[in-house]
């Protein structure tokens, strides 16, 4: 396995890795940088978490710091194209932490925000642009930004792109690029309409496939605590207040479900707030940045406002309501575990989500370890209810093809011994470990990695390259 000294990065990004205790570059870096850096294209099958951002940004920035060049005005010679704001922001956060020995510039251009200050930022001129296809077309169209100087065209999450609906705008964007350019292109899956695309874009590109050695799902430590729906805000924070809990990521269904709870986290001395699609852009980033910041420990969100979100050190996933595509219950878990880290994901399933549960099991192929009291039988009440449910639209059941917002993993997340700092909560049970306590209890030690857990090197962790 090589190291980054190894890879032929200049100085300036050396330090930046070393500052960030970089050493051994994940597959897709160890095979996207080489021929990045020979300036062939590339065409890399992976998935979020598996360091793909810094496999594009270093060798983008290596070529940039290598050869200063001044900037012009709306002319970026590096367009990086991103499905969301939310991962736009990332990369954006991923170059200025790479590039930050060097004298470059980029700059974000998103929708849903005023676009004042990315005109003033693009008239600056900028060295790298990261982008979301809508209002990158918007400011092209009124004259702010010209394509014709790029010399290197990224297009990341190509599929999810295509799944948001993006084909049209991206080949409007397709057009207008140089011939002569080099094309980075990077998806989780390979879908036909995908190929097609990479046919069009791409010139003899190197490819790096990138598959997980084990998916995620294997390597979280997942559990599930069969609950009464009432039950659940007590356990829930029974299991945040462990020592152990560093940052975690509460999934609700309903945006009201988020605010609520959040609110309620609140309240009870948990510091915590809510993400989900009714926030604004600026209150959906500012939250993000709180519980970047560690200002607030818990994050409760909904799976719309939760996708992409790369933030190291979220050490629990709960599942407050399971959802109800089973396919959302892999990208929820690839929350934790991230950067390779350990992680843990405790799901509440109540006896009307039953159903949930076990298209989540087929999915995965693996069945849940109960924490606690064995479900119980289902009552004709929760049996109608079930049913209720799965007639609901969005209610269905799909199995089989998950695209996993799979995590690498790797630096093991330690064993603490738990105690509970905080007072215990009005409403928590305590004494006798009777009913719902012995399951919090449960769910408490749950919560506790397993010693004989094998702790795997990072590098290690990362997905193999086949
Ligand atoms: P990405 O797949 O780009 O979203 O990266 C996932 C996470 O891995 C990010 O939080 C990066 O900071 C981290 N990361 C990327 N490359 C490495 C590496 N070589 N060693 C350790 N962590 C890394």
């Amino acid at each position: 396995m090589k190291t980054f000294q190894e890879l032929d990065l200049i100085a300036p990004l050396q330090r930046a890795l070393a500052d960030e205790n970089y050493e051994i570059p994940t597959p897709i870096q160890a095979q996207t940088i080489p021929a990045a850096l020979d300036q062939r294209d590339v065409l890399g099958c992976a998935q979020t978490g598996t360091g793909k951002t810094a496999a594009f940004a270093l060798p983008i920035l290596n070529r940039l710091g290598a050869e200063p060049r001044k900037t012009q005005p709306g002319r970026p010679m590096v367009l990086v194209l991103a499905p969301t704001r939310e991962l736009a922001i990332q990369i954006g956060d991923s170059f200025a932490t790479y590039g930050k020995h060097l004298k470059l510039r980029h700059a974000l251009v998103y929708g849903g925000v005023g676009q004042h200050k990315q005109v003033r930022d693009m008239q600056r001129g900028v060295h790298v642009l990261v982008a979301t296809p809508g209002r990158l077309l918007d400011l092209m169209n009124q004259g702010h930004i010209q394509l014709d100087r790029l010399e290197v065209f990224v297009l990341d999450e190509a599929d999810r792109m295509l799944d948001m609906g993006f084909l049209p705008d991206l080949k409007r964007i397709i057009s207008k690029l140089p011939t002569r350019r080099q094309s980075l292109f990077f998806s989780a899956t390979m879908p036909p309409k995908i190929v097609e695309l990479t046919q069009r874009l791409l010139r003899d590109p190197v490819s790096v496939n990138v598959t997980p050695k084990t998916t995620s799902v294997e390597r979280i430590e997942q559990r599930v605590i069969h609950a009464e729906r009432s039950d659940k805000q007590s356990m829930l924070r029974k299991i945040l207040s462990g020592d152990d809990v560093d940052r975690a990521i509460v999934f609700t269904r309903t945006k009201r479900g988020a605010n609520t709870l959040a609110e309620k986290l609140v309240k009870s001395g948990i510091p915590s707030a809510a993400i989900h699609g009714n926030k604004s852009q600026g209150a959906r980033q500012r939250a993000l940045d709180a519980f970047r910041r560690r200002q607030v420990q818990v994050l409760v969100a909904t799976d719309v406002a939760a996708r992409g979100i790369d933030i190291d050190g979220v050490t629990h996933v709960v599942n407050f309501d399971l959802p109800t595509e089973p396919e959302s219950y892999v990208h929820r878990i690839g929350r934790t575990g991230r950067a390779g880290a350990e992680g843990l994901a405790i799901s509440f399933c109540t006896a009307a989500e039953r159903g949930e549960l076990h298209a989540i099991e087929k999915l995965i192929g693996q069945k849940l370890e109960v924490s606690g009291e064995q479900p119980k039988p289902v009552s004709a009440a929760e049996r109608h209810e079930m049913r209720t449910n799965s007639r609901r639209p969005g209610g269905s059941r799909r199995s089989g093809g998950a695209r996993s917002g799979a995590p690498a993993s790797g630096q093991p997340r330690s064993a603490k011994p738990r105690s509970n700092k905080r007072p215990a909560a009005a409403g928590q049970a305590s004494g006798q470990q009777t009913g719902a306590a012995a399951v919090i209890a449960a769910a408490k030690s749950a919560a506790k990695p397993k010693a004989k857990k094998k702790r795997v090197r990072p590098a290690s962790m990362w997905a193999e390259v086949v």
